[in-house]
């Protein structure tokens, strides 16, 4: 599917992200996704070990967190986040269930070794 994009991408901000604070290796990227997003974190992965070569993402690990469904209701009206397999709502029981996302994508934090001693983990106010 699209994850070849996708992955170039994810390596992409990752890469760059990493020569921000001075980071010698990336070591694990974390992802997050909606469960319809239509990506397979294996696949990200698979494009990741060929995009990665040469670089200092080289061997890093995709770790993927799925978010839950969020949904409206039609018959009660409320509105629910949906872990389980079995969809439907958690008020009432209700199938007639609205989408209301599932196909968020993104980068949620990256794990890197920098050599230099400067709390390697803060990720953010960095500058
Ligand atoms: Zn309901």
């Amino acid at each position: 599917m699209h994850e070849l994009s996708i992955t170039e991408h994810i390596l992409q901000y990752a890469l760059e992200e990493a020569q921000k604070i001075g980071a010698q290796k990336i070591r694990i990227i974390r992802i997050v996704l909606g469960p319809f997003s239509g990506l397979v974190p294996e696949c990200i992965q698979m494009y990741l070990d060929l995009l990665s070569e040469g670089t200092i993402a080289q061997g890093a690990k995709i770790e993927a967190q799925i978010l839950p469904l969020k949904v409206r209701c039609r018959d009660c009206g409320k509105e629910s986040e949906i872990t389980r397999r079995h969809i439907a709502c958690p008020y009432c029981g209700s199938l007639r269930l609205q989408v209301l996302s599932g196909k968020e994508f993104y980068i949620d934090s990256l794990e890197v070794d920098v050599n230099e001693y400067k709390s390697p983990s803060s990720s953010h106010g960095m500058e």
